[in-house]
């Protein structure tokens, strides 16, 4: 179990970061492609002007959600296609930071995705890829070191977390 830290952005700025309302029907997986922590990553997000941001982003000790599990978050490229308008998306940071931080960033992802599968009753072949919307290369380290699978693998794990 991972505590989701709300820090939602205020509902001024909904009609540029989260304009429609959804029933998210997916989970997508992003990665920041920079060293630093959920904190910086969730806080930069929030504050941009760029229209593209993620529900929840991801380090090696927590989750932060900036946008309501209910609203859109515009960051899978595909306009109203159902990546930005039905899905979920987790931003996992930390992936060009040095060690295991980034490890422990994705079982922390791990941990959060079973529990927004219950939460949400979405089913497991409803967790994708950014890449699987549009072809874009996300989640870059994922990608590159051919996690997926064994992200993937991890949902259906009991004990969970242990990449
Ligand atoms: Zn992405």
């Amino acid at each position: 179990m991972i505590e989701i830290e709300q820090r939602l952005i205020k509902q001024e700025h909904w009609p540029r970061k989260c304009p429609v309302s959804i029933i998210p029907r997916y989970i997508t997986i992003h990665e920041m492609n920079t060293w630093q922590d959920a904190e910086a990553c969730a806080k930069y997000a929030a504050r941009s002007l760029d229209p593209s941001a993620a529900h929840i982003y991801v380090d090696e000790c927590q989750a932060i959600q900036i946008i309501p599990l209910d609203r859109c978050a515009q960051a899978c490229g595909d306009r109203d296609g159902s990546g930005n308008r039905e899905s979920i998306s987790i931003e996992i940071c930390r992936s060009e930071a040095p060690g295991n931080l980034y490890y422990q960033a994705m079982a922390n992802t791990i941990v959060l995705v079973k529990q927004l599968m219950d939460q949400l009753q979405i089913a497991p072949d409803h967790v994708v890829r950014h890449y699987d919307w549009t072809g874009a290369n996300c989640p870059k380290r994922m990608l590159k070191e051919g996690l997926w699978s064994v992200f993937l693998r991890s949902l259906f794990d009991e004990k969970g977390g242990n990449v």
